[in-house]
């Protein structure tokens, strides 16, 4: 199903684009978190891309 609405577009791409990876597990987690989520680990790496960056 396309999402026709660009705003919500928009939301989803920022929500795909926007977490931070545990090092530990590579469980994504909120852009929020400080720790993972499964294995409480410190370790996150920031997945943080910038819009249009899509071919
Ligand atoms: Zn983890």
């Amino acid at each position: 199903m396309p999402i026709t609405d660009a705003v919500k577009k928009q939301l989803a791409q920022k929500r795909k684009l926007f977490f931070k990876i545990c090092l530990r597990c590579g469980k994504r987690n909120p852009i929020t978190a400080t720790r993972c989520r499964k294995c409480r680990s410190e370790d996150l790496r920031l997945k943080n891309r910038a819009l249009g960056a899509k071919k």
